[in-house]
């Protein structure tokens, strides 16, 4: 069964995607191997869990549990290797990407004490200079423009900027300013360090946001930076995000759905069904701002997401619904329901030539 995506996605957060072995920045390119094959017993757990670059894959591949003698790497080595690598990122894990490409070419032929000791030599977690310090503490305050962020950033020098990153990243759990500010960045980021901002920020705002931050990260940051993240993190944020809006509290819906609305491309495909579903819901609801957003994203979906919610719109569902929400299906099953067959498609068709009351009258449940 592999590993869930929970246990991905925390292994993909700790190693910060640096590959454990070589120390190599894999941005998408990392792959999250079992240290003892599944197929030797090795469980799905985060601790049996190896984030390497496509190379070391292979390289590791070759272990054999059965017959250790010669071959490369040892469960122990593998193990500290990693751990190793996930300190390095708890330390200030954007300036850990500075750090690591110091580290000498060649690390991943070397021992585990080796590599231990390597870490050990680079400099420490730098303290940031008073101006760095000064320069975070206007940038976090509401009245600063914001304005050639990303050159400023860089006059403070590569690890003021990097420990600057790494505290805006650390206060998204707290407050929306953090997150504008690194919207502001993006354009003037590495896509590595992109990518790690985008990703801790998520997770941040998953975990520990509350709707304002997660509204925040859907307007300012957008569904097209968003789309590079991992699909099992995106999943769990707007899986999140889904929950909120079925709860239906006005204020809260009215900023969200038109913030969800704005960022729909980079959903995964896992929860098309379940944003259809949502948007329906919302379309007849009394929300002010929540429906009519809601109703336009309806015409602007997809057509692999129309399906993908025709397919999941069962008469249980529908009847569910009720009269308020019965335009919006409608109106969804004459645009794709000829890409619908079976049984589902006589449903689809129903939905497009009766009245809801004579729908409900043939489906009624029980
Ligand atoms: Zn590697």
């Amino acid at each position: 069964m592999g590993f869930t995506s929970d246990v991905r996605t925390k292994v993909l957060i700790r190693s910060a995607r640096i590959c454990c072995l070589c120390f190599k920045q894999c941005g998408t390119k990392i792959e999250v191997h079992h240290i003892v094959q599944e197929a030797d017993g090795g469980p799905n757990t985060e601790a049996n869990a190896l984030p390497v670059c496509f190379d070391c894959h292979a390289e590791v591949g070759n272990y054999n549990p059965r017959h250790p003698k010669g071959t490369k790497f040892r469960v122990d080595e593998l193990k500290t290797r990693r751990d190793n690598l996930y300190k390095l990122v708890e330390s200030g894990a954007l300036l850990a990407q500075v750090l690591v490409k110091q580290l000498p070419a060649g690390t991943a032929g070397k021992s585990a004490e080796a590599v231990n000791s390597d870490i050990k030599a680079l400099p420490s977690h730098a303290e940031p200079d008073e101006e760095s310090r000064e320069f975070l503490k206007r940038i976090l305050k509401s009245t600063t423009a914001l304005d050639a962020l990303g050159s400023k950033l860089k006059i403070l020098g590569q690890d003021n900027a990097a420990w600057v990153l790494d505290s805006l990243v650390n206060r998204t759990k707290e407050s929306v300013r953090p997150i504008e500010v690194l919207a502001r960045l993006m354009p003037s980021l590495s896509n590595d360090q992109k990518l790690l901002a985008i990703e801790r920020t998520l997770r941040n705002v998953t975990l520990f946001g509350e709707t304002e931050g997660k509204t925040a990260v859907l307007t300012e940051f957008g569904g097209e930076v968003l789309q590079v993240s991992d699909e099992s993190l995106r999943f769990a944020f707007f899986r999140d995000v889904f929950e909120i809006v079925e709860h239906d509290q006005f204020d809260e819906v009215n900023e969200l759905v038109p913030a969800l609305v704005g960022a729909q491309e980079c959903l995964p495909e896992a929860l098309w069904a379940d944003y259809v579903k949502l948007l329906i819901n919302q379309s007849g609801s009394q929300s002010f701002k929540g429906a009519p957003a809601a109703k336009r994203a309806l015409t602007k979906l997809s057509k692999g997401m129309v399906i993908a919610g025709l397919l999941a719109l069962t008469p249980e569902v529908v009847c569910r619904f009720g009269h308020n929400q019965f335009e919006s299906v409608h109106r969804l099953a004459a645009q794709y329901g000829d890409h619908v067959d079976g049984a589902q498609g006589t449903v689809i068709r129903d939905l497009t030539t009766k009245s809801w009351k004579a729908f409900y009258d043939k489906y009624e449940p029980d």
